[in-house]
């Protein structure tokens, strides 16, 4: 028999993994870019958003008397994924990071929707309300990516075919 609240724990640990992850591959992404301000602008915004989810994460966690932890299982993958966005050198990087930045945010939405399901079951309103009040960040930076990508594209095309660079 486990408590729910111990998953709960176990799931909270695992999301502060992942906010470490998104800060580093975000913090890669902006610092590349070069040539798509807008895209930049909205990264470097979420940057901002995600560290104070690691701070509302940390809150969570201290409350119920446990730790943040290094990556681990399911953490560890998507890990993998945002280091190799972060290292990304391609020809066309901008927009296979742009992908792999709105997965990655799908990746968010679905930890967040679970752990606000765990936190009902378990009946910690507390994380609840600060799993509720991450989700729209997460549902909002992938819905950006997702709207704006057919300018990063249309934007990347154009400076490729008159051979200004691109990449980034
Ligand atoms: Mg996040
Ligand atoms: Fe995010």
């Amino acid at each position: 028999m486990t408590d729910p609240k111990e998953h709960l724990i176990d799931w909270l640990r695992n999301a502060y993994a992942m906010e470490k992850q998104a800060e580093s591959m975000l913090k890669a992404q902006a610092s590349r870019l070069e040539h798509y301000p807008s895209l930049k602008g909205r990264i470097e915004q979420h940057i901002d958003e995600t560290l104070s989810q690691q701070k509302l994460l940390e809150g969570c966690l201290d409350r119920l008397g446990s730790s943040p932890s290094a990556i681990k299982d399911l953490a560890a993958r998507v890990a993998a994924m945002g280091q190799a966005v972060g290292g990304m050198t391609v020809s066309d990087e901008v927009v296979k990071g742009a992908i792999a930045g709105f997965v990655f945010e799908q990746f968010e939405v679905a930890s967040y929707t679970a752990l606000i399901a765990a936190a009902k079951t378990a009946g910690d309103a507390d994380t609840q309300r600060c799993c509720e009040s991450i989700l729209p960040q997460e549902i909002e930076m992938g819905r950006w990516l997702l709207e704006h990508m057919p300018e990063v594209v249309a934007a990347y095309l154009e400076r490729s075919r008159v051979g200004e660079d691109a990449k980034r």
